[in-house]
């Protein structure tokens, strides 16, 4: 296959459900992880397809919606630090604080700069040598690589007003947390595709043969999707359950180690607040002690109060696959994409967002 459209061909659409129909016997709750899946599932009416023994349930795999109320106090305490400049991605603007959002503390005079890549910040730390930038690196493996780039750059090129405040999460770590606080009931996984192309598929290993768990690590396209449940699904109804990818154009076993040597090189691995979950141990990443000039925690400490969850709002748990966003009563209602109550109707990959816009 080369093109997009070959990965929606109805053809091949209509078949494989009928696989995963004529192969599925027991009751399967599948746990897609990543965000950007659960916006692909409800774009394409993927949930719809199959018989209500097979359930679709949103995971934590969104880096915005995890990020901690805590950790975003403290971004937005930087944001108000004089002689600092704030850069971001956009995701991050209106994901409401205890007090206020980053795009509400521009209006307040905050300096806050949407930026698309980490190297932006860059440019902008060249054209204001009087101010510290200071770039929100939200994102998990993905993202990393990006992150660690970009501060290699700022030490080769002596960009000295330049760091970075780590909100970086790794994968793997926080599905272990998540099946040992035994909540939710899983027989498949759905493994994010683009963090697997950077880790591999191997550290999923983990997860067939400590907790029986049947794993697919897929793409987003309807086409990848409906393969990995089938190839779950056949997984669970023989009781064999392993890691298998059905996103092999992108992800292989030892995953990018060019851009694992880079991550390792410039980060190390730290405990890291997860909305939700709380404190999970090695969840995190903090720039190594030999780079410790670029960590905002390093260099521009803030102190904020215990941060308060929004009343009513269920990120939490949705993010854990216990509630799925209609059961809030907020939803639609006093939350909506415009006026977000949680980080989950605000970002392009959160579960509350994705059911906003596409039905639930
Ligand atoms: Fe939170 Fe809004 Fe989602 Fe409810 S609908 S869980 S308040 S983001």
């Amino acid at each position: 296959m080369k093109f997009v459209d070959e990965y929606r061909n109805t053809e091949i659409g209509r078949k494989l459900v009928q696989r995963i129909k004529s192969i599925s016997t027991r009751p399967a709750s599948l746990m897609e992880f990543c965000g950007g899946h659960t916006v692909a599932i409800l774009r394409h009416g993927i949930r719809q397809l199959f018989p209500p023994h097979i359930r679709l349930l949103s995971g934590p795999g969104c880096p915005v919606c995890v990020t901690a109320h805590h950790d975003l106090d403290q971004a937005i305490a930087l944001s108000r630090t004089p002689g600092t400049i704030i850069t971001t991605f956009g995701d991050m603007m209106k994901v409401p604080g205890s007090e206020l959002s980053l795009q509400r503390a521009r209006a307040g005079g905050a300096d806050v700069r949407i930026v698309y890549s980490p190297r932006d910040s860059l440019d902008i730390a060249r054209h204001n040598p009087t101010k510290q930038i200071v770039f929100l690196a939200v994102g998990f493996e993905t993202t990393t690589p990006g992150v660690a780039a970009t501060i290699l750059e700022a030490e080769k090129t002596n960009i000295v007003n330049f760091c970075v405040k780590s909100l970086l999460k790794v994968c793997p770590p926080v599905i272990k947390a998540l099946l040992d606080l035994g909540e939710v009931k899983l027989d498949g996984l759905i493994c994010p595709g683009h963090v697997s192309a950077v880790i591999g598929s191997r550290p999923w290993e983990f997860i067939p043969e400590k907790y029986r768990i049947a794993c697919a690590v897929t793409g987003f396209e309807p086409l990848d999707i409906l393969f990995s449940i089938e190839r779950l699904v056949e997984q669970i109804e023989k009781g064999e359950p392993k890691v298998e990818t059905t996103y092999t154009r992108g992800v292989r076993p030892e995953g990018n180690l060019q851009a694992q040597k880079l991550m390792e090189k410039v980060f190390e691995s730290c405990p890291a607040r997860w909305r939700g979950l709380g404190t999970v141990p090695a969840s995190g990443l903090k720039p190594r002690a030999e780079y410790s000039r670029f960590d905002a925690d390093v260099r521009i400490p803030v102190t904020v109060k215990p941060a308060a969850e929004p009343k009513g709002c269920l990120c939490g748990e949705i993010l854990r696959g216990v509630k799925t966003p209609s059961d809030c009563k907020l939803f639609g209602e006093k939350c909506t994409p415009e006026n977000p109550v949680g980080p989950c109707m605000v970002s392009s990959e959160g579960a509350c967002a994705a059911y906003h816009q596409y039905g639930c």
